[in-house]
């Protein structure tokens, strides 16, 4: 595994890698690994002899006030995890290779990024479009791979490399849970014990308000109210609990007619989480 720090070594890697035939998979991370970005490294394996995994703690995705200083770091550890992994192209940028002086570009995907985590994050999509871009533009593989736990993410990038013709396919992958429910997260490292044993209820909310429209598609309104009241006497502060379409993000306020999702963010502490669950009516 060879771990790279320029553009210019990623793309030596990759240009030897597609002359010789080989498919190439990327995997985008910030870091602080854990078995849902690992969940990413193994679709990748499955479907490309090669896969680069990208380290790097994208300033651009975080506000002013938000947690970029305090972003858990692990480089070491991260490591060994794709080594074992078996991935080959490990690249880990500094901010300056990303952004030099003069960086004045931001990829902006309209409508889709107005709600949700795009609603209270100002500029976090515009960020995470403009560093997906680049490192899609960077490595050119055959297929990138993003977590269904981001799934407006995951319809953002879909969404930019139709309109921006990058020649990528976008696949994405199922979240990976602990044991009792909750979505993996790098962020989980920081709830205190007391806040762990909270934490799990989220998904425990969400997999309620599915059920319940699968059986009463017509009970969305119904089902959000109990769902915030569940979630507020758990001890979550609540940021949005929506019902949207799966493809398009529309909000479903009444009944679910189609392929649809439950988006949740809450507060624990200091902890900001997500999580969100496909929901179907019952055929
Ligand atoms: P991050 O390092 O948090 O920016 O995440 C990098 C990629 O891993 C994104 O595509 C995430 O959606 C994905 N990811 C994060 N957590 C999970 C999880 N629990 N299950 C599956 N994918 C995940």
């Amino acid at each position: 595994m060879y771990v790279v720090r320029t553009i210019a070594a990623l793309r030596n890697h990759t240009a030897l890698w597609r002359a010789t035939g080989a498919r190439v998979g990327l995997v985008p991370t910030m870091g602080a690994l854990h078995d849902g970005h690992l969940a990413l490294v193994r679709a990748a394996r499955a479907e490309c002899e090669r896969v680069v995994v990208t380290i790097f703690v994208n300033p651009k995705q975080f506000a002013a006030n938000e947690d970029l200083d305090a972003y858990p770091r692990r480089e070491a550890d991260d490591l060994a995890m794709l080594r074992v992994a078996g991935v080959g192209v490990v690249f880990m940028p500094g901010t300056a290779e990303i952004y030099p002086p003069g960086f004045t570009t931001t990829v902006r995907v309209a409508g889709l990024t107005d709600c949700l985590c795009g609603a209270h994050r100002r500029g976090h999509f515009d960020g995470v479009a403009t560093v997906v871009t680049k490192l899609l533009l960077q490595s050119l593989p055959d297929a990138a791979y993003f977590g269904e736990k981001d799934y407006q993410q995951l319809l953002v990038v879909r969404r930019l490399t139709r309109d921006l013709d990058i020649p990528v396919r976008i696949e994405g992958v199922p979240t990976v849970r602990e044991r009792d429910g909750l979505a993996l997260s790098s962020r989980n490292a920081y709830l205190s014990p007391n806040e762990r044993r909270i934490a799990p209820n989220l998904a425990r909310v969400l997999r309620r308000i599915a059920a319940e429209l699968t059986q009463e598609p017509g009970a969305v309104a119904r089902a959000i109210g109990r769902g915030l009241a569940d979630l507020e006497s758990a001890g979550f502060e609540v940021e949005y609990l929506e019902i949207r379409e799966a493809a398009t993000l529309a909000p479903v306020t009444t009944t679910v007619t189609g392929p649809a999702r439950v988006f949740a963010a809450v507060h624990l502490g200091r902890t900001r989480l997500i999580d969100n669950l496909p929901v179907a009516p019952a055929p």
